[in-house]
């Protein structure tokens, strides 16, 4: 088989590419509870199905539909199929329709292709065996992909990896995780090579380190993810490198997904978001109202088909961001495979907020559930006011109904960490200051972030 990331015409890739579609749908159309009733209901038969072409044909998959039922979305493959189709080796989360995350399974079969998309990730932005790659993504309250996937990356790369561990995990072990001080310290007697994590968190530690006067000249590639960036975010994050010693340091910026459990990556700064995986991955680009599949290199929503998943498996999935999406041979690195040419912007009303996407509306309903709470306000704005480059903060402003004003304002904290998995700053204002400007009333959540250039 050739190297599935440089395939020499896209005819060789189609090919290859529907040898491995066939055999998901083979199971698909069989033991996939949603899509099997969705065919039925659109009267399509697995004869209409035989290639990525023929894809259009089916409707879209929206995040609505999966996170209403998750279960409906994995394979229930019966024992005459082999054990490693069927045996869960682990589940990530993503954000739900309510409090609860939605579940993402992935089998034997489907980790040793996640091993394979995260190998092909490190080497589409130029890894090498003498890299050591510094994981500060933090422990999250379910299992995430970021920090996991960052692990299995380094161990099918055969290179080191150091975690950071930023934050404290839980409460019951305070012990487990590190503070701003103790990471910088860390990364500076680590002596990486790479940095992985949030931009903002990222920014936050090297401004730490510069102050603490940690020096990092090992540092030649940081890989970012999960935040909305752009190139003053870039050019600012090069400028911190280079005044802590990095000579040449150079941002690789990647567009990830749990869907994906891993993520689409620059090759050079700027090259496109390219689909590691283009035999497990196959992406389109479609207009958002009509559906229809728009020319290459126009913007369109951005959807996703799963050509070899066992365990959660989506097709033509609408990931709710609108992108443009080109399918010509990448003119620096030769991958052919899909990229995305323009920073992906989000349209389904999810919104992410220190790198984890959430459902506003979930934070509103558990909000308006509290019969301590009058009225209230939920923002996410900049920590540094009108700073792009300064972290994400939550703040839940909220009237009290009633005396208890500490209480209610733990409550407040510990019920949005359950429902979104992200600590806010509870705000205790009169009722006439919750919402001044009527409009906003209408939105589950303002976000008055300065958008990154
Ligand atoms: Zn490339």
């Amino acid at each position: 088989m050739a190297d599935d990331l440089y395939y020499e015409n896209l005819g060789a890739l189609t090919l290859a590419r529907n040898e491995f579609l066939n055999a998901t749908l083979d199971r698909v159309f069989i033991f996939h509870p949603h899509y099997r009733r969705l065919f039925a209901e659109h009267g399509i038969g697995r004869s209409d199905i035989r290639g990525v072409d023929d894809l259009v044909r089916l409707p879209l998959t929206s995040k609505a539909d999966y996170v209403g039922n998750p279960p409906a979305f994995t394979l229930a493959l019966p024992d005459q199929y082999e054990a490693e189709e069927r045996i869960v080796w682990d589940v990530m989360y993503t954000t739900g329709s309510t409090g609860d995350p939605t579940p993402f399974v992935s089998t034997s079969y489907d980790f040793l292709n996640i091993l394979a998309i995260n190998r092909n990730m490190l080497r589409l932005r130029g890894v090498t065996a003498d890299d050591v790659i510094m994981n500060l993504f933090p422990l999250t309250r379910y299992p995430h992909g970021a920090f996991a996937r960052a692990m299995n990356a380094a161990a099918v790369f055969s290179i080191p990896v150091v975690a950071a561990l930023p934050g404290t995990a839980s409460a019951r072990h305070p012990a487990l995780g590190h503070r701003m001080d103790e990471v910088c310290a860390l990364v500076g007697r680590s002596t990486p090579t790479i940095l992985w994590g949030v931009p903002s968190y990222m920014r936050k530690m090297l401004a730490r380190a510069e102050e603490l006067g940690v020096r990092l000249p090992s540092v030649r590639l940081v890989f970012v993810t999960g935040e909305g960036f752009g190139e003053e975010a870039r050019v600012h994050l090069v400028d911190q490198l280079k005044r802590l010693g990095a000579p040449d340091p150079k941002i690789s910026v990647s567009y990830g997904a749990t869907e994906m459990q891993g993520g689409m990556v620059e090759c050079v700064p700027g090259g496109g978001y390219h689909n590691p995986a283009p035999l497990q991955f196959y992406f389109e680009a479609v207009e958002p109202e009509t559906h229809q599949p728009v020319a290459d290199g126009e913007e369109g929503l951005i959807v996703l088909t799963h050509l070899d998943r066992r365990g959660t498996t989506m097709l033509r999935y609408a990931l709710g961001d609108t992108a443009r999406l080109s399918r010509s041979k990448c003119p620096h690195c030769g991958a052919l495979t899909e990229r995305l040419i323009s920073v992906p912007v989000r349209r389904d009303g999810f919104v992410k907020i220190k790198g984890m996407l959430i459902n506003p509306q979930a934070l509103a309903d558990v909000l308006a559930a509290d019969g301590g709470i009058a009225d209230f306000q939920a923002i996410v704005d900049n920590e540094v006011e009108g700073n792009a480059l300064s972290m994400d903060r939550l703040r839940i402003r909220v009237s009290p109904r009633g005396e208890d004003l500490d209480g209610l304002r733990r409550r407040v904290a510990d019920q949005v960490k359950a429902t979104i998995g992200i600590t806010p700053v509870v705000e205790i204002v009169a009722a006439s200051d919750v919402s001044p400007d009527r409009n906003w009333k209408a939105k589950p959540l303002i976000d008055l972030r300065k958008q990154p250039k």
